[in-house]
């Protein structure tokens, strides 16, 4: 089964995802992880995504959908998986409904995370990656424990380019734009779940705890 998690940038996507693999043993694939790591390992589709993202265009939506494929058919067939940062656009939405009926795969779910937009911009601005690991961290939430470094891996923790605030409200434009769209692709499957992200960490989780459950018991 596959289940979705959509929002904002800075929705607590990432986090969210995080706290579900933890919780309920789903796997987790997220694009943005996927990118990195074709693109660290100079895998053939990695050395297309550099020369795509180096030539200033968008990785587009087939390179984007045989990355994401390359790792669901990695996946354990009998475990859920849950897309962070996927389908983006509503053309990516479609490809994914249809590889889904072609793999006989249920959508366990979508969930959408509803953040205001000064909420996504005060969790952005405070947003930090490890370059080792990828680990994710927040300056006043999930601070490290010691300045800069990760606490996993030890590596150096450093603010995304797309982080920086001139890109953030690009980001949330093409957002608005690009992907809002896709939950109308959902609004009839009665698989789309709304939740108030703007909560505390803690509340979010129980209400997805909660949500995934319910999906869980009217799937069976
Ligand atoms: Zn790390």
């Amino acid at each position: 089964m596959i289940l979705l998690v959509m929002g904002a940038p800075g929705a607590g996507k990432g986090t969210q995802a995080d706290f579900i693999v933890e919780k309920k043993g789903f796997i987790k694939i997220s694009t943005g992880d996927v990118f990195r790591k074709h693109i660290r390992e100079k895998t053939p589709l990695g050395q297309k995504v550099s020369e795509l993202i180096a030539s200033g265009g968008l990785v587009d939506d087939q390179t984007t959908f045989e990355l994401v494929k390359v790792e669901l058919e990695g996946a354990p067939k009998e475990q859920t998986v849950i897309l962070d940062g996927y389908p983006r656009n509503p053309k990516q939405a479609e490809m994914l409904a249809e590889y889904m009926k072609v793999e006989k795969t249920q959508l366990l779910g979508v969930l959408f995370l509803d953040v205001s937009q000064e909420v996504v911009e005060a969790r952005i601005s405070n947003r930090r990656l490890c370059r080792g690991c990828g680990a994710t961290y927040h300056l006043e939430y999930k601070k490290p424990a010691k300045e800069d470094v990760c606490d996993a891996c030890g590596g150096e923790i450093y603010q995304r380019r797309d982080d920086q605030p001139e890109n953030v409200i690009h980001r949330l434009k093409v957002y608005r734009e690009e992907t809002a769209p896709v939950l109308d692709f959902y609004k009839d499957s009665r698989r789309l779940v709304e939740i108030d992200g703007g909560k505390s960490l803690e509340e979010v989780q129980n209400l997805i705890a909660d949500c995934i459950e319910k999906l869980e018991k009217s799937i069976a």
